[in-house]
């Protein structure tokens, strides 16, 4: 049977071929492992163009018996010294002139000891984005577990809101979601939580502070939970109180940008499109001023990663994309509003992850 990521590593080599590449050096943690079932946090692994080359992930001593474990069909190899200077090394010793590289995942001190180490033997090539473009695309395992991911995210929004009392701090709600998403299975949560009270939630991305709930406050809660290493993220605004009808009027208009916008998601819209349905509704309302932030990201191994969905973004939406949708209204000094969703994209139809009620809520 083939192993999932070697079927993965077959789609690269398939990438490489048509970049006319030799090799890839992958230098990114969700990168690797996508194409090995490695989760260690130090390494580089090169994936060779011809079909049945072995993939090599050269790392230290400390991941050597993990990546035998969590790998098959990758030839592991201990980097004798710094980690650039070895892949430089052995990208040297090693058949394949033309090779790739991420320039997004490297620095320039560590591209320096690549081609330090290489000399003339490697001709490097910058091509951006090949294995995050093979990660758009979700396959059926990848969107089961990335519905338990939305699943557990939902429940605890459901518990964190019914903590939404006047006197309770910021960080005991984060620090209870976070408590939560880990009983239900969690390894962590996808970002650092946003819990964000009265005029706090102006700011989009607030930390949890010391500040504590007052009556006729908006409340913002942005969570997500890392499970079986996918993401899942959510944002709701309830309101403490008896909301005015001036803040029942900036909720409503959220709620219509959102709803504009998952309605204009499917498979073959542009990313552009689905962000001008979101930013047209809050024009409609003259609040296009206040809605500072793109409408979505993807979602997957990471919380942001390809296709943004952000003005002016060309890029056509594809069956097993999943976005997020999560337009936003933000007065300084008053408060905010968002609201937030993941959606996957299927061939003839679109499902939402996340559940829980988008009505407005007073609590
Ligand atoms: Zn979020
Ligand atoms: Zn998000």
């Amino acid at each position: 049977m083939t192993s999932v990521f070697a079927k993965r590593r077959r789609a690269l080599q398939a990438r490489l071929a048509q970049e006319k590449l030799d090799r890839l050096l992958v230098t990114h943690l969700a990168d690797w492992f996508y194409l090995t079932g490695f989760t260690g946090d130090s390494g580089a692994l090169v994936i060779s163009r011809e079909p049945g080359a072995a993939a090599t992930l050269i790392t230290d001593g400390r991941f050597i018996e993990q990546a035998g474990t969590e790998t098959s069909g990758v030839r592991i190899v201990k980097q004798a010294g710094a980690l650039y200077a070895a892949a430089g090394d052995f990208l040297r010793a090693s058949r394949g002139r033309r090779v790739g590289f991420d320039p997004t995942q490297l620095t320039v001190s560590q591209h320096g000891a690549l081609t330090k180490a290489t000399g003339k033997r490697v001709a490097w090539h910058a091509v951006p984005g090949l294995v995050s473009g093979l990660r758009m695309c979700k396959d059926a395992a990848e969107l089961a577990v990335m519905r338990r991911a939305a699943r557990v995210a939902d429940e605890v929004m459901t518990l964190a809101a019914g903590m939404l009392k006047p006197g309770i701090r910021e960080f005991e709600v984060a620090a209870e979601i976070e408590y939560q998403m880990k009983k239900r299975g969690a390894s962590g949560t996808a970002f650092e939580t946003i819990v964000a009270f009265g005029a706090r939630a102006a700011l989009p991305h607030a930390r949890a502070t010391g500040k504590r709930l007052r009556k006729n406050e908006l409340v913002v809660l942005d969570l997500g939970a890392i499970l079986a290493h996918y993401c899942s993220d959510i944002t709701r605004t309830y309101y403490v109180g008896r909301a005015s009808s001036r803040v029942r009027g900036w909720y409503q208009a959220v709620l219509e940008a959102q709803g504009a916008a998952i309605a204009a998601v499917q498979n073959g819209a542009s990313c552009g499109d689905v962000d001008a349905a979101a930013r047209n509704v809050l024009a409609g309302h003259r609040f296009d001023r206040y809605f500072v932030h793109s409408t979505g990201h993807g979602l997957g191994l990471e919380v942001h990663e390809e296709p943004r969905v952000a003005k002016g973004q060309t890029r056509r939406l594809e069956p097993g994309n999943v976005i997020t949708i999560e337009p936003g209204l933000y007065f300084p000094g008053v408060g905010g509003i968002r609201i937030e969703d993941d959606v996957v994209v299927h061939e003839n139809r679109t499902e939402l992850l996340t559940r829980v009620s988008r009505d407005f809520t007073e609590l």
